[in-house]
């Protein structure tokens, strides 16, 4: 029988949104969480012993809203090349993604789709769990209508097809359901909206549809309208929601919808589009009216999962995460309110319940970063990783 490991953690983060604790007994057997406690300076000292005291211990992180095929990069001959890349050379872009984010202490991430549904056959033929530390959740090909934003993640259902016909016939192998129902935003008008992609009532059969299949549906909307109408035909995840209004963060609280706002999108156009450009102030507008969304969902009781858009220009797998983290930190959650979002909501949205937190019974599933806990959203920290209880980066001593 394998022996109960013991930890002695310097401050600890346990993914419920609860304060920081200090000096904490970790114990762990079979891979899971067995107790966890103040140490007790009476104790005798204890075998199997790991001192972290000078690390803080938080649960593994996760990216609720990313895009595996694509990098963050700007250099432009990169990014067209991803988007035409097949399968075989895609496989080595996936898989340095995956690495990258691992590095970060991300362990799960839910893609929200590709052209070409790269992501989605990587996770049924190259991810191998002895090599692949990263449970991947993918949506295949994203739905879209015919002629609206969405041809780099996804396709129309097609004629003589409407939207729920076409996910009961060519979303069954997905994990969950990736609906686009608005534009993007303009980087010409600020606040502009579009209208919504989808009729509500094919909205609502089409949400129907991936519900009776049992999987989950996130929804890309900005704007009022098509934000309200993705909520009320009853999405699970609201994503990006940019200029959705107060209304809608109502309605959102009330049903207990998801949102996963990725500011940190604009954050980075801002800082990538030329300096001064008149796109840059927009950007950084969009960014500043989406802080003030988080901080208002906040106070509603909003349920929030973190998610980034890495792959979006600028945005960079794995320490977008930290970025985004302290962008929900900037608009009023605290340390340990964001790593909830980071974790244990976005598991919980993800459908990785014994995940995200570090509580009896739940599996062993953390990082130990060097250092005080306000320092760990800091880059370049030295970590640990652990996996069902065995520490998997750097490589196990
Ligand atoms: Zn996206």
């Amino acid at each position: 029988m394998e022996k109960i490991q013991n930890i002695q953690a310097g401050w600890l983060i346990d993914g419920s949104g609860d304060a920081v604790r200090e000096n904490m007994l970790i114990r762990m057997e079979k891979g899971t969480f067995r107790e966890i406690r103040p140490v007790c300076a009476s104790e005798p000292p204890l075998g199997n012993f790991l001192d972290l005291s000078d690390y803080t211990l938080l649960p593994a992180l996760a990216d609720a809203h990313l895009h595996l095929f694509m990098s963050g990069t700007a250099d432009q001959e990169i990014r067209e090349k991803q988007l035409d890349a097949d399968f075989s050379e895609m496989k080595t872009v996936i898989s340095d993604h995956l690495k990258q984010l691992m590095h970060c202490g991300v362990l799960a991430v839910r893609d929200g789709g590709d052209y070409a549904a790269h992501a989605l056959r990587f996770r049924d033929e190259c991810a191998d769990p002895a090599e692949i530390r990263v449970c991947i959740k993918a949506a295949g090909k994203a739905w879209r209508k015919e002629g609206r934003y969405g041809r780099l993640i996804g396709r129309p259902p097609g004629k003589n097809r409407n939207l729920a016909q076409a996910i009961a016939e060519e979303s069954q192998t997905a994990d969950h359901v990736k609906i686009v129902n608005s534009g993007l935003n303009s980087l010409k008008h600020f606040g502009k909206e579009t209208p919504p992609q989808f009729r509500p009532e094919d909205l609502a059969a089409g949400i129907r549809q991936a519900h009776e299949m049992g999987q989950k549906v996130m929804v890309h909307c900005n704007g009022r309208l098509p934000v309200k109408e993705a909520v009320e035909a009853g999405c699970d995840s609201v994503e990006h929601g940019f200029f959705m209004g107060k209304e809608n963060l109502w309605r959102m609280a009330e049903r207990q919808t998801f949102w996963v706002p990725t500011a940190i999108t604009m954050k980075a156009y801002a800082q990538q589009l030329p300096s001064g450009s008149a796109e840059a102030g927009i950007a950084q507008r969009n960014y500043e009216h989406q802080l003030k969304q988080i901080s208002r969902a906040k106070e509603m009781g909003v349920p929030v999962a973190l998610g980034t858009d890495a792959g979006s220009l600028g945005v960079f797998h794995g320490r977008a995460v930290a970025e985004e983290m302290k962008i929900l930190m900037r608009a009023g959650y605290s340390l340990p309110q964001a790593v909830q979002c980071a974790a244990s909501q976005s598991m919980k949205l993800m459908g990785i319940p014994n995940r995200g937190r570090i509580v009896p019974d739940s599996e062993a599933t953390f990082i130990a970063v060097k250092g005080k806990a306000e320092n760990i959203t800091e880059t370049e920290k030295e970590m640990l990783l652990f996996l069902s209880g065995k520490q998997i980066y750097p490589a196990s001593v």
